[in-house]
C-alpha cells in the first residue's frame, strides 16, 4: 500500500508541477526580502483625453527586478503578497514612490501629472488604510487631488460599514476614485451610487474586441453612457488600435489608456516620451 501511494504521489507530483510549487516557493522567498533590497519599480502609462489628446494623467504599475528571474509582471507576485500579508508594505511603498514622482516631476519643471495607483481589496482589511494614505501624502507633501486610487469590484464586494467609511474620508480629502476593470466583476450596480467616484475604467477585454464583436462594442457604449447618466468620467484601458480609439471618440468616451498611446515606460523613459509627445500630440500627427 505505501509503495502504491508513493507512486501515486510520485504521479501526482508530475514534473510541471514540482516545477510550479518551486517556482511558487521561490518567489514567495524572494518577495520578502523585495522591498528592503530596492527590487520594485513602478512604471508609469500615460492615459490622454480622446478629444484634444493631451496626456491628463499617469497610471502607476509595479515591476519587480529580481535579480535571478527578471521583470516580473503583478500578475505574478501581487496575488502572493495579498496572501502572506507583504501587499500592505509593497502597497505603502507604491504609493510612497507614486509621491516621490510627483515630486521630481514638479522639481524637473515638468508640469506634475495626477498619477492614479492601484490598490489591492486585501489593503482595506486591516481598516488603517486611510491612515497609511494620509500618513503618506503628509510626508511627501504631494497634493491630494493629484493621486488618484484606483479600486476594483472586490474592493466593493467585500467593503464592511468601516471600509465604506474609509472610502468616505479618502474622497473627503481630496483623493480621485476610480473603478478599474469595470464590466468584468460579478457585483450588483447597486455600489455605484454608494460610492464616491469619480471615474470608471472600462475593462481591457471589451475595448480590445469592440471593432471585431458587436457585443462588446454595445457594452462598451453602454458603459460610456451609464458613466455620462451618473457623471462619471469613463476611460477605456488597453487601446492598441486606431480604430478603437476613434470608434470611442464617436460614442463620447472621455479618456484613453493604451500601448497606441504607449506602453507603461520606466520613469526617466516616461520624461523624454512626455517631452516628444508634447512637441507633437497624435492628434496632430
Ligand atoms: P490594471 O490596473 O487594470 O492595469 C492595466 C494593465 O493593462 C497593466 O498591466 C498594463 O500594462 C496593461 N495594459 C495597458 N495598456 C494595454 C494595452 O494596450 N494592451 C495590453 N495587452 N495591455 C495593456 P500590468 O502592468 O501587468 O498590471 C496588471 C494588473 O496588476 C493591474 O491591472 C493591476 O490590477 C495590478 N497592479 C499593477 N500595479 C499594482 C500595484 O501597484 N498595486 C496593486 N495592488 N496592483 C497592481
Ligand atoms: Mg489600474
Ligand atoms: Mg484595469
Ligand atoms: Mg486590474
Amino acid at each position: 500500500v505505501a509503495k502504491a501511494q508513493g507512486r501515486n504521489n510520485f504521479q501526482f507530483f508530475s514534473a510541471e508541477m514540482n516545477r510550479n510549487a518551486l517556482d511558487r516557493l521561490n518567489t514567495e522567498n524572494h518577495l520578502q526580502s523585495a522591498l528592503q533590497n530596492n527590487e520594485f519599480e513602478l512604471h508609469v502609462q500615460p492615459v490622454v483625453d480622446c478629444v484634444s489628446g493631451e496626456v491628463v494623467s499617469v497610471e502607476a504599475l509595479l515591476r519587480w527586478r529580481q535579480p535571478d528571474l527578471g521583470l516580473i509582471p503583478p500578475s505574478q507576485f501581487i496575488p502572493i503578497a495579498e496572501e502572506n500579508g507583504l501587499i500592505h508594505d509593497i502597497g505603502r511603498w507604491v504609493l510612497a514612490e507614486a509621491c516621490r514622482l510627483h515630486q521630481y516631476w514638479v522639481d524637473a519643471g515638468m508640469a506634475p501629472l495626477p498619477i492614479a495607483v492601484n490598490v489591492s481589496a486585501v489593503q482595506f482589511r486591516r481598516g488603517d488604510f486611510a491612515d497609511m494614505v494620509a500618513a503618506v501624502l503628509a510626508d511627501s507633501g504631494m497634493p491630494a487631488a493629484c493621486l488618484q486610487l484606483e479600486l476594483t469590484e472586490t474592493v466593493m464586494l467585500t467593503a464592511s460599514e468601516r471600509n465604506l467609511a474609509e472610502i468616505h474620508r479618502l474622497k473627503a480629502m481630496g483623493i480621485g476614485l476610480s473603478l478599474d476593470d469595470f464590466g468584468t466583476g460579478y457585483s450588483s450596480l447597486s455600489y455605484l451610487n454608494r460610492l464616491p467616484l469619480d471615474k470608471l475604467k472600462i475593462d481591457r477585454s471589451f475595448v480590445s474586441d469592440m471593432i471585431a464583436d458587436p457585443a462588446d462594442m454595445a457594452i462598451t457604449r453602454a458603459i460610456v453612457s451609464l458613466g455620462g447618466t451618473l457623471g462619471l468620467q469613463v476611460i477605456a484601458e488597453g487601446v492598441e488600435h486606431e480604430e478603437e480609439l476613434k470608434a470611442l471618440q464617436e460614442i463620447g468616451c472621455a479618456e484613453a489608456q493604451g500601448y497606441l498611446i504607449s506602453r507603461p515606460l520606466q520613469a526617466h523613459e516616461f520624461s523624454n516620451w512626455f517631452r516628444e509627445f508634447q512637441a507633437t500630440p497624435w492628434s496632430q500627427g
